[in-house]
């Protein structure tokens, strides 16, 4: 791997793996499928014994991912999922767990079903409250998940002064940073000791796996998560990992694009007599404005608006676009559309998704890296069409 005191990270992503094959010289890496290798001898297992416990191409990915975070290690996971619930091990059963009110609704259902089973306390608060943040942090929890901007209300909360109430309370800080990823937002560095991200979406950009992993600060997290993921089986499948460092390479100018279109998107919108709000933190008038200028280097490229008209303009809105597709996941190079009310934050309780602010005329969009003036009249043709 590139050393990384002289070069940046947008070259360490390109770099990673790159002509390390010791066998033919190939350029890219290549993949190693066997679930299984031979030992030296019976008391040498060697580099690789058994696949999920370790494998060449996760190893690769999970070393790019834990120097693109500034971390000591990372653990590769099969889904963003996984990767939560790993983190989870790091506590003890009746330990309470303080999250956003308005996390992914897959987060909150997770979250809510563990402590049904009695394995952890929860407590959903809003962030961006600073009493009740208080309030929560007096309950002294063990760990404090922070999601920035959240999903789908893009509501950005400052990370530094939440790691830091969390590490006063004896807190373990966990960021999920799935909607920016590293080049835009450092959860370590803003001193987070642990950073996750649901790789399904930015890291490998394509939509073609499902993947997560979990940067950690600490070498003991490291290896207490490297020692979990192994004996509940969660780690990352080898092609996968090939195809998620294959999408890592293209993050920077994947980003730059997305991000560039999704401001004239939110402009766009502002100029909309159909819609009601627009939630993208970086339009000035967004209350996230001055908070993603301070510690992030982008808003990213995913925006929320609520359209006039409720569900069912929501729903005809949706069915008449064209290049943006259907569909409940994000940060692939495709336009996606999503309605949370019935598709990604399903999964909550109605009075949750209230108390969170989702209503149901909400649409959140992953911008894509498109042509803008396509994006832009894909959105303006289905606004005349539902009017
Ligand atoms: N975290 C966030 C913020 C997400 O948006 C998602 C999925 O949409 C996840 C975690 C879960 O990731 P996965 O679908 O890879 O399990």
């Amino acid at each position: 791997m590139t050393d990384s005191k002289n070069t940046t990270a947008e070259t360490n992503i390109v770099q990673a793996g790159i002509g390390i094959d010791p066998a033919h010289a190939s350029v890219a890496p290549p993949i190693y499928l066997s679930s299984t290798y031979v030992w030296p001898n019976p008391t040498d297992k060697g580099a690789y014994d058994y696949g999920r416990t370790k494998n060449p191409n996760r190893d690769i990915l999970a070393g790019a991912l834990a120097e693109l975070d500034g971390g000591a290690g990372a653990v590769v996971t099969s889904s963003g999922m996984a990767a939560i619930d790993l983190v989870l091990n790091l506590i003890s059963a009746d330990d309470l767990v303080i999250a956003p009110h308005d996390c992914y609704g897959g987060t909150h259902r997770l979250l809510t079903h563990r402590a049904k089973q009695g394995r952890i306390r929860v407590a959903f608060v809003d962030q961006t409250d600073a009493k009740a943040l208080e309030a929560a942090m007096a309950n002294k929890p063990a760990l404090v998940m922070i999601e920035t901007p959240s999903n789908p209300l893009m509501r950005v909360v400052d990370v530094a002064a939440i790691c830091t109430a969390a590490k006063s309370a004896g807190a373990i800080s966990v960021v999920d940073n799935t909607f920016l990823s590293p080049l835009r937002l450092k959860p370590l560095e803003l001193g987070a000791d642990i950073a996750l991200q649901s790789t399904t979406k930015y890291i490998n950009g394509h939509s073609d796996i499902i993947g997560g992993c979990v940067v950690a600060k600490s070498e003991d997290h490291v290896e207490q998560l490297t020692w979990w993921a192994n004996a509940a089986g969660v780690t990352a499948s080898a092609f996968d990992c090939h195809q998620t460092l294959r999408g890592l390479r293209t993050l920077a100018l994947r980003l730059d694009a997305a991000e560039s279109n999704a401001r004239s998107i939110a402009k766009f919108l502002q100029g909309q007599p159909q819609v009601n709000a627009i939630h993208y933190p970086g339009l000035e008038t967004d209350p996230g404005f001055a908070l993603t200028q301070s510690q992030q280097s982008g808003p990213g490229a995913m925006v929320s608006f609520e359209i006039k008209g409720g569900l069912d303009a929501a729903t005809a809105f949706c069915r008449s676009l064209e290049i943006f597709k259907l569909a409940a996941s994000l940060g692939g190079v495709e336009s996606l559309i999503c309605l949370p009310e019935t598709m990604t934050h399903a999964g909550m309780a109605e009075s949750a998704r209230r108390e969170a602010g989702i209503s149901e005329s909400l649409l959140r969009l992953s911008v894509g890296i498109e042509s803008e003036s396509d994006l832009l009249a894909d959105l303006s043709e289905s606004f005349a069409a539902i009017s």
